[in-house]
């Protein structure tokens, strides 16, 4: 029988990672330390790849593609809604500016061009400049290649882009405060910056990628269920891992939290670095300078999650408060300073009716910071949130408050708990500029390994990072096969 792998969380990556060792031929065990499987939305490109190989598509994955895409009310009345088609984008931007309307097109394309780069990037183990493995050194001479291959304008684009802040990227291009708060949005999903913060340009291009030109929102999917259905790996759920076992410098099995020992040579974690490395390890096995950078990822959490059930349809598919990239800055001064924005950034999604007739709104919170100046969230504060947010979408939505039927808030603190988010963050580790590509989860150790033999990370905290459904997870297993083929790790 064949050595066995134990992959720790049965997370979208975790899941991957665990389908593509298995399919070379590994034994593979998934422990996750919840009890049930969650049938929450994922958010995210799903890269084709991942599709094919594990063919997801006889497993009922099914990918919504929302159109529109963003629905924003405007301050004169109406909503400026951009869908996926850019010629009605084009008609529905021309309302709030003829020149904008006439800019959408080459902002489409040119955006287009470099998140199609940025694909071919995230679909591999990240190039590491400073690395001498050949392999590396190949790796970084194709992006270099890919980069010329582009063009003068799109070389330009990158390397403006890469340091600015989404709000004076989006100043040069555009003037209506409307269209450019919806682009914004993206550049500061679930970061704790603003849109004038340097990095959340490159931010918003992240979370383009994959999608058509013109359209700036990730997909949402099924594929947790989806993976969790294929057969081929054994997933054991309620099976937290308390330690992983380390003798010699070599990964040698894991400890349940129930008792018992699992041996194994091999162990990859979707867990985030920081818990993996820092608890699930026992720290002595790290030099104190790995130790020192592991504690100093940043894990910021400032999203909240709010479910609305209405007695009645809500009247939108999507619909996003950030009237202008004023008002998102100004909602982040207050996440700065650990309180929850007053006026806060909202993303609702109404995914129609639910069996008994009514109807799930679930809305995006930020900023809803994980650490608080004055005290720890509790349930005043989180039924101060709800109410909150339903005032705020009421002054778009006059019917909303009499629809709701029951509101349920999940604080930072909660999606730590329930879902093992550090400090609530979704992504695991913040995709800031300084903890992207072979920077992440942090420099020198981007290829999945770890400093201990046999031990690798697989989560959103590495390479290409949140967002992307399963390319990390993907990315992971291709760099463990590959060190299995050249005798590193046995
Ligand atoms: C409420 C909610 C909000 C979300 N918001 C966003 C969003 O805003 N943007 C976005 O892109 N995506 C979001 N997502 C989707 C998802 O969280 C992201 O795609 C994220 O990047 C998760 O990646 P993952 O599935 O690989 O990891 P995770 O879903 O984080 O999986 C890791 C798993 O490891 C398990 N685990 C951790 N430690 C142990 C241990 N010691 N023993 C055993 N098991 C362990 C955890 O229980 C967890 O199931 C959200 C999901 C939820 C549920």
């Amino acid at each position: 029988m064949s050595a066995l792998a134990v992959v720790i969380g049965a997370g979208v990556d975790a899941l991957v990672c665990g389908h593509y060792l298995a399919r070379a031929g590994r034994r593979v065990l998934v422990l996750e330390g919840r009890t049930a499987h969650d049938d929450g939305t994922e958010i995210g490109w799903i890269p084709p790849r991942i599709v094919r190989d594990l063919a997801l598509d006889r497993r009922g994955l099914a990918i919504h593609r929302a159109d529109p895409w963003v629905a924003a009310p405007l301050a004169a009345g109406g909503r400026l809604e951009l869908s996926r088609d850019i010629a009605r984008s084009v008609e529905a931007i021309r309302r709030v500016s003829p020149r904008d309307a006439a800019k959408w097109p080459a902002f489409s394309e040119r955006m287009g061009r470099l998140a199609r780069l940025l694909e071919h990037l995230y679909a591999a183990p990240p190039p590491d400049p400073v690395s001498r493995e050949l392999g590396g050194l190949v790796r970084l001479a194709g992006v270099g290649l890919r980069m010329r291959r582009l063009g003068k304008q799109a070389i330009e684009d990158l390397l403006r882009l890469l340091p600015m802040s989404a709000a004076d990227w989006l100043d040069d291009w555009f003037e209506s405060d409307a269209l450019k708060a919806v682009l914004g949005a993206a550049g500061i999903t679930n970061l704790r910056q603003g849109p004038r913060s340097g990095g959340t340009a490159f931010v918003l291009l992240h979370h383009h990628v994959g999608s058509p030109a013109g359209v700036f929102r990730p997909p949402l999917s099924n594929i947790g269920r989806a993976l969790a259905e294929l057969p081929g790996v054994e997933i054991r759920r309620g099976a937290e891992i308390s330690r992983i076992a380390v003798r010699e410098g070599r990964v040698a099995g894991v400890l349940l939290a129930s008792g018992g020992e699992i041996a194994a040579s091999l162990v990859i974690s979707g867990a985030d670095p920081r818990r993996t490395l820092l608890e699930l390890v026992d720290p002595g096995w790290l030099d104190p300078d790995v130790v020192r950078a592991v504690r100093n990822i940043r894990s910021r959490g400032v999203v909240a999650r709010v479910t609305l059930m209405l007695d009645r349809s809500p009247g939108f598919t999507t619909l996003m408060v950030a009237p202008s990239l004023d008002y998102l800055e100004r909602a982040y001064d207050d996440a700065k300073y650990g309180r929850v924005s007053r006026a806060p950034y909202l993303e609702a999604a109404s995914d129609g009716p639910t069996a008994d007739g009514r109807h799930r709104v679930n809305v995006h919170v930020q900023y809803a910071p994980y650490a608080l100046a004055d005290g720890e969230w509790d349930e005043a504060r989180r039924t101060a949130l709800g109410r909150l947010v339903v005032e705020v979408l009421s002054q778009h939505l006059p019917d909303l408050g009499a629809a709701v039927v029951e509101r349920s808030v999940l604080s930072p603190r909660d999606l730590e708990d329930a879902y093992g988010f550090p400090e609530g963050q979704a992504h695991h580790v913040e995709l800031a500029l300084d903890q992207l590509l072979w920077m992440r989860p942090v420099p020198g150790w981007a290829r999945y390994r770890t400093p201990i033999d046999g031990l690798y990370l697989c989560g959103p905290g590495t390479h290409p990072g949140g967002g992307i459904a399963g390319a990390a997870g993907n990315n992971a297993a291709r760099q463990i096969i590959s060190d299995l083929r050249s005798g590193r790790l046995r």
